[in-house]
């Protein structure tokens, strides 16, 4: 089969190469790909920074967002069934330590991630394990069901705490960030504010329902802010998406007291914060990290069916096909897009 492939340290990007077609052992779901969608996770290994360094294996297949077809079940399957529209949980959990047995399997400290810490998805055909697999809602797009992943990392930061005619501001408006915005305006918050440095991204953040929209190189969030006269105190609740150190410096100097952040972006090590504020202010920080499993999901879902899905759709800005896929991670690379799709 073909599949796109991290192939040794010392190459430069991705290769798209054949590979045995992987067969499913006891408890495991072979499923045939439909879509995939490119990650950040997956410009960090095409890039091959330090953080790919340290953690990918080569040789490797890269990806971890799909949806397809299952083709062959192992013995032991019996939650799915060949011809089932799938897609699935990225983290495979142990199952066995405390917080799997005790209904918090997000908290896994031996969780590995498909794409990651082993074999992925952009290929032809991929095994997952069948606690993994997700039953999909022929319903909803293809396209949107490649994306439950990421739209998984949205919903679960952003129902994190309650939003409930509370102001929230978004620092970072890629994928995920984005796709958070209408998730919150369902869930009732009052005012969204939405930094970036993104011209084309903050555009969109606009569709999708946000009060208002920062472009931090031009325009200074406490000026926005004034300018919403609803809002006397700072914001209520914050959900970091950029990873950018400024950003969460903004977020901290702007929450109201008693404000809570949920953190997705992944912020450099040496990033500061005025401990100051966040203890006499008493605000709370949240690292997130993945999906309820399997909580996240059904909300999504059901949030889908309710019309999420309209929103989450305007996210997919390209589709490729999978050969182009040099395409597709230079675009993503440019940041001049919403979700790319690979088509298998
Ligand atoms: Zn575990």
């Amino acid at each position: 089969m073909k599949a796109i492939v991290k192939q040794s340290p010392e190459s430069g990007g991705l290769v798209l190469t054949d590979v045995p077609t992987p067969i499913p052992g006891e408890t495991q779901v072979l499923v045939k790909i439909k879509k995939t969608a490119v990650c950040g996770t997956d410009i960090h290994i095409y890039n091959w920074d330090a953080w790919a360094k340290k953690t990918i294996k080569t040789p490797q297949i890269m990806g971890h967002e799909f949806v397809g077809e299952v083709v062959e079940v192992g013995r032991q399957v019996t939650n799915v069934l060949p011809g089932q529209l799938v897609s699935g949980e990225g983290h495979i959990v142990c199952g066995k330590c405390r917080h799997c047995i005790t209904g918090h399997p997000h908290l896994c400290p031996h969780t590995v991630g498909i794409g990651v810490n082993m074999d992925g998805v952009f290929a032809e055909y991929a095994v997952i394990p069948r606690e993994n697999i997700w039953v999909c809602d022929e319903t909803i797009s293809h396209d949107v069901l490649s994306i439950l992943d990421p739209l998984g990392n949205a919903t679960h930061t952003a129902l994190s705490f309650n939003v409930l005619g509370e102001d929230v501001l978004i620092t970072g408006a890629g994928p995920i960030g984005l796709m958070s915005i209408p998730i919150i305006k369902r869930a009732g918050a009052r005012n969204i504010v939405v930094t970036d440095i993104n011209p084309t991204r903050l555009e969109m953040a606009k569709v999708l329902g946000a009060t208002k929209v920062v472009d931090v190189r031009t325009e200074k969030l406490t000026d926005v802010v004034k300018s919403l006269n609803s809002m006397k105190e700072g914001f209520d609740i914050g959900l970091e998406m950029s990873g950018s150190p400024a950003a969460f410096t903004d977020m901290v100097a702007s929450m109201a007291n008693g404000g809570k952040i949920a953190i997705l972006g992944l912020l450099p090590d040496n990033t500061k914060t005025d401990w100051n504020k966040i203890i006499f202010s008493s605000l709370t920080l949240k690292g997130i990290y993945g999906r309820q499993m399997y909580d996240t999901w059904y909300r999504m879902s059901a949030l889908l069916q309710s019309g999420l899905e309209a929103d989450i759709a305007k996210i997919i800005t390209h589709r490729f096909d999978y050969r182009d896929y040099e395409e597709a991670f230079e675009l993503m690379k440019s940041g001049e897009c919403g979700k790319v799709i690979l088509d298998w």
